[in-house]
């Protein structure tokens, strides 16, 4: 079994564990209903370790449920699922070693906000602060700017509760520690990560409209490289993009910024270019904290009606403006069903289900109005024009792409799967869409999925 034992941390006496049907479990966004039976929601490890030995003695599934952000069936399982959002996340910093070790029900706000108020800083965050730590990184969910990787590559240590109900450490002296951070679940249950850290930083952001799609497409790595972190925004119609989100890191509060970026002006806002009212994204215009600049979306707000599916490629950046010009052609189709799309860069990895393991990469995402028929429709069309570029789907968000695919575009994947089935060889931890898409071998007989999606 991969990873050194932990000693019991002394959690007292057995606590009753909260349970519920889950009859009306839905996602963040409400698109897809958990078949799951029950989810538990754990406040001790001890309440983990415990869930996972009773379905391992009455042979059923269990697995880990985060923030339920993720667009698709990834989480569920058709039978119990595991919160440890309960448990307290007591984050402890490690100045020599400059990490931060927490619990992985803790959201990435919460964390962010915790360690800017002790004068430290994590790389990077995603577009939204109220995820968990456990459930981004377990699906290699990523921020913005080509010299920064997924959120998952700074994990450099995990505690989870093995298919055993042990509780094991693994960090990157562990023999294949790369196949773990991307985890997907499929391995266990992740109670507290370790993420490196920095000192705290100030960051600027500025949107400049209307940059011209030629300019785009001539000049996306100097674009994509201009910042700490670039986001453009477009509902692929027309001949110009909506905007440039562009943060910088800035040594000094009152650093001027250029009023041009590639042609595009700088608009000095309040600016609305993507589907949340502009009081909930965070503050642009004015240097201010990373943990306040990094995420689009405020955390002291809820960043949408949340009435949206997500889908997102990762390409490889040397082709990424001919992947564009693919995607733009395509803008008939997808335009009338679009809130909007993000385009990011993302440095390489070595993680082996990262979208960006070892390729830098180029992020095409798409936010789609709620109507899911049409969606998969115009999907078919979005991953026919991508697939000349060897996309890899977010692992979070709803796509098509085949095992086949997948096998083919994650080149490690053969290799995660082993790693899976010996940590988990009774598939304790799988389910059906990490069959379907070859991550997990088809199931002897537990409990399985049947996707009802809205
Ligand atoms: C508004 C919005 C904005 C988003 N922005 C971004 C973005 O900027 N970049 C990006 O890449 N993605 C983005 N996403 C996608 C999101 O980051 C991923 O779907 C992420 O996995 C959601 O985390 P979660 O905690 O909700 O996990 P869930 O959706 O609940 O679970 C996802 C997976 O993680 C596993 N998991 C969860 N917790 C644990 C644990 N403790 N141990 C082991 N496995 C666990 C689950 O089993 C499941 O397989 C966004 C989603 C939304 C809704």
């Amino acid at each position: 079994m991969l990873g050194a034992a932990v000693p019991a941390t002394g959690a007292g006496p057995c606590l009753p564990m909260l349970s519920h049907v889950t009859a009306e479990l839905r996602n963040w966004s409400g698109t897809y209903q958990f078949t799951a039976h029950e989810v538990i929601t754990a406040r001790t490890v001890d309440e983990v370790q415990q869930a996972v030995a009773k379905a391992k003695a009455g042979g059923g599934r269990i697995r880990a449920i985060g923030t339920r952000h993720s667009f698709n069936d990834l989480a569920d399982n058709g039978a119990t699922l595991v919160s440890v959002a309960g448990i307290a996340p007591d984050p402890e910093i490690d100045e020599a070693n400059r990490t931060v070790t927490a619990g992985a029900g803790m959201s990435y706000g919460a964390l962010a906000t915790w360690l800017q108020d002790r004068g430290w800083a994590l790389g990077n965050l995603g577009s939204l602060p109220h995820i968990s730590i456990g459930g981004a990184t377990a699906t290699g969910t990523h921020g913005s700017g080509s010299r920064n990787q997924v959120l998952s590559a700074a994990v450099s240590g995990l505690q989870y509760v093995a298919a055993d109900g042990e509780l094991r450490h693994v960090d990157r002296t562990t023999p294949d520690f790369a196949g773990l951070p991307v985890g997907l679940g499929a391995f266990g249950i992740v109670v507290r990560l370790t993420l490196d850290i920095q000192p705290s930083y100030l960051v600027r952001q500025d949107a400049y409209t209307h940059l011209a799609w030629d300019a785009a497409l001539e000049d996306l790595d100097a674009i994509m490289d201009a910042a700490y972190s670039v986001s453009l925004f477009t509902d692929w119609s027309g001949e110009t993009l909506h905007a440039a989100w562009v943060k910088r890191r800035v040594d000094d509060a009152t650093a001027d910024v250029p009023e041009e970026f590639f042609g595009a002006r700088r608009d000095p806002g309040p600016v609305r270019f993507i589907d949340a009212p502009a009081d909930n994204l965070t503050v642009l215009g004015v240097a201010g904290p990373w943990a306040q600049r990094l995420p689009h979306f405020r955390l002291d707000s809820t960043p949408s009606n949340g009435d949206e599916i997500q889908s997102e490629y990762f390409v490889d950046r040397r082709h990424g403006a001919a992947a564009l010009a693919a995607v733009k052609r395509e803008a008939a189709k997808i335009t009338p069903l679009l809130l909007v799309s993000e385009i990011r860069a993302t440095a390489p990895d070595e993680l082996w289900l990262s979208g960006s393991y070892q390729r830098e990469t180029l992020a095409i995402h798409f936010t789609w109005r709620n109507e899911p028929d049409r969606v998969n429709a115009v999907l078919k069309h979005v991953e026919a024009a991508l697939e000349p570029f060897a996309p890899r789907p977010h692992w979070g968000k709803v796509s098509h792409v085949t095992a086949a695919q997948v096998a083919e575009h994650y080149p490690k994947l053969a290799d995660a799967r082993d790693l899976f089935a010996r940590l988990d060889p009774d598939g304790q931890f799988s389910n059906q869409r990490l069959e379907r898409l070859g991550v997990r071998a088809p199931a002897k007989a537990q409990g399985g999925t049947s996707k009802r999606q809205r």
